[in-house]
């Protein structure tokens, strides 16, 4: 069986043709930044706004874009034609190849443009009706959580947190207030108010939280963007994962014990609606262009 195709550096080729150089600043020092887009049969979810968190990320660690936000779509594009049905897009810029290991940013490299196709893992049925499992801990990641850097390492061993004892997504806390999760983010129900931590730079913004921001004003929920504290978190009556992967998940157990009433809750049931016609339109809107 032939690889399946990737992006190398303008090249469409087998992935087991790319050849990255050891001293590659994203292999050396995790000097890249990342995407990942989730692909409905060919239609990318909010493509143009991951890129442009893409150039957000490029900006803040000073490395300039190889690309426009079109030409970003177009690449991607050529590269889904050979990967139909529902797919994740990753995309990898790195700073490049320098002559030697220095830390100091090299002058002139042409970074390193990757991006490959995998079979989009969708949330099963089950998860959605019956929620998932989570666990806490503080959040023992650097202070520029906004730039979605390959440098991955404090969520990696946040994530194996969870994973270690069989659950979704470790919930992190920083001076007592939620931050995110180790590879999603975080929303709590209290009430009938839906709440999201602030878009600083103790997160990642997600575009999945961007996107439940639009879907809650659209579908007239009450939301708030603002500080939580863990206590509010413990008490919430709903807690929410959202990811490109996850769409939209309830929590129903954190650290063994059952959230609100230890089933996805009625607003969850509503925002998991919203969700669903959103990417049942983006369908539609893609059939058409077609
Ligand atoms: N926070 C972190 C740390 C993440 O890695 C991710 C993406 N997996 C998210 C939040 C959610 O972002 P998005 O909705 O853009 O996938």
């Amino acid at each position: 069986m032939t690889a399946p195709i990737a992006h190398f550096n303008g090249e469409l080729l087998p992935i087991d043709q790319v050849h990255i150089s050891p001293l590659d600043r994203g292999f050396i020092f995790g000097d890249g930044v990342y995407e990942v887009i989730p692909v409905y049969d060919g239609a990318m979810l909010r493509g143009r706004e991951h890129f442009e968190r893409l150039q957000r990320s490029m900006d803040e660690i000073r490395l300039d874009n190889p690309h426009t936000v079109d030409e970003w779509l177009k690449i991607s594009e050529d590269l889904l034609a050979h990967h139909p049905g529902n797919q994740s897009l990753y995309i990898q810029v790195t700073r490049g190849v320098p002559p030697k290991r220095d830390h100091v940013l090299p002058k002139g490299l042409k970074p390193t443009v990757f991006l490959m196709t995998y079979p989009l893992a969708s949330p099963s049925r089950e998860q959605v009706e019956n929620g998932v499992k989570c666990i806490t801990s503080p959040d023992f990641r650097w202070e520029k959580c906004n730039i979605k850097s390959t440098s991955l390492l404090g969520n990696v061993l946040a994530r194996q947190l969870s994973a270690d004892v069989g659950a979704t997504e470790t919930i992190l806390f920083r001076d007592g207030m939620l931050t995110e999760a180790s590879a999603s983010n975080v929303f709590v129900v209290k009430n009938a108010t839906v709440a999201a931590p602030p878009r600083d730079n103790l997160i990642l913004l997600g575009i999945t939280y961007d996107l439940l921001v639009k879907l809650a004003n659209e579908g007239a929920l009450k939301l708030e963007i603002r500080p939580i504290s863990e206590a509010e978190v413990r008490s919430a009556d709903e807690v929410w994962l959202t990811s490109s992967t996850k769409e939209v998940l309830a929590v129903t157990t954190l650290d063994g014990k059952p959230v609100g009433r230890g089933k996805p809750g009625e607003l969850f049931k509503r925002m998991h609606a919203l969700f669903q016609e959103h990417k049942a339109r983006l369908l539609e809107r893609k059939k058409a262009t077609a």
